[in-house]
């Protein structure tokens, strides 16, 4: 980003590019590709685990993590594409489960203040589908990891 800012050049952020439909046209700007990695877990208590996962992650390696961990609350969702940086933008949900319900909180940094917050479910809008990073903060944020607060099933 800073390279971008120095440069003053138009950008775009990429995930897994399941949700993308490219034009005809050609894009001329920076493409800030995703591929960060790497969970950290954040909490562990008898009754739940708080894992914290950054955004460049394979969503479904990250379903499977955490099932394999015995922990439940996002294995309906497996299979579905994309990244894990990308999953609240539109509070991805499938067979009555939906990310917000797992959420606990996103690490973002606001490209205009130039500064990483975190922002808690309450401040994220999640709706069906949606999010405040659809709306007022579209274009204006990169979400660089994800925390989830997942119920232990299986020790
Ligand atoms: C076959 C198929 C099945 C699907 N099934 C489901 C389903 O069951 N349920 C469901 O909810 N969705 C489903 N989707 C939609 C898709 O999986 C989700 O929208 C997913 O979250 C997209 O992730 P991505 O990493 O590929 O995002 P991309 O397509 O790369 O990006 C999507 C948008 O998010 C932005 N973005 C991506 N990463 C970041 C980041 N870290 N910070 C800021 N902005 C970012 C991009 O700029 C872009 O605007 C499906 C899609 C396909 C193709």
């Amino acid at each position: 980003m800073k390279y971008i800012d120095k440069n003053r050049l138009k950008y775009f952020v990429l995930g897994g590019g399941s949700n993308i439909l490219l034009g005809f046209n050609k894009y001329k700007g920076a493409v800030v590709y995703m591929q960060t990695k790497g969970v950290e877990i954040v909490e562990d208590t008898p009754e739940y685990e708080t894992i914290e996962c950054a955004a460049g992650v394979d969503w479904d390696e990250f379903v499977e993590y955490t099932v394999e961990r015995g922990l439940g609350g996002i294995e309906n969702m497996s299979l579905i594409p994309g990244t894990v940086g990308a999953s609240p933008i539109q509070n991805i949900g499938a067979y009555g489960q939906e990310l917000k319900d797992s959420f606990e909180s996103a690490k973002v940094y606001l490209t205009e203040e130039k500064k990483t917050v975190i922002l808690k479910r309450d401040e994220c809008n999640f709706d069906y589908r949606d999010s405040i990073f659809k709306r007022e903060l579209k274009g204006k944020s990169i979400i660089v990891s994800v925390s989830l607060k997942l119920k232990r099933i299986q020790n």
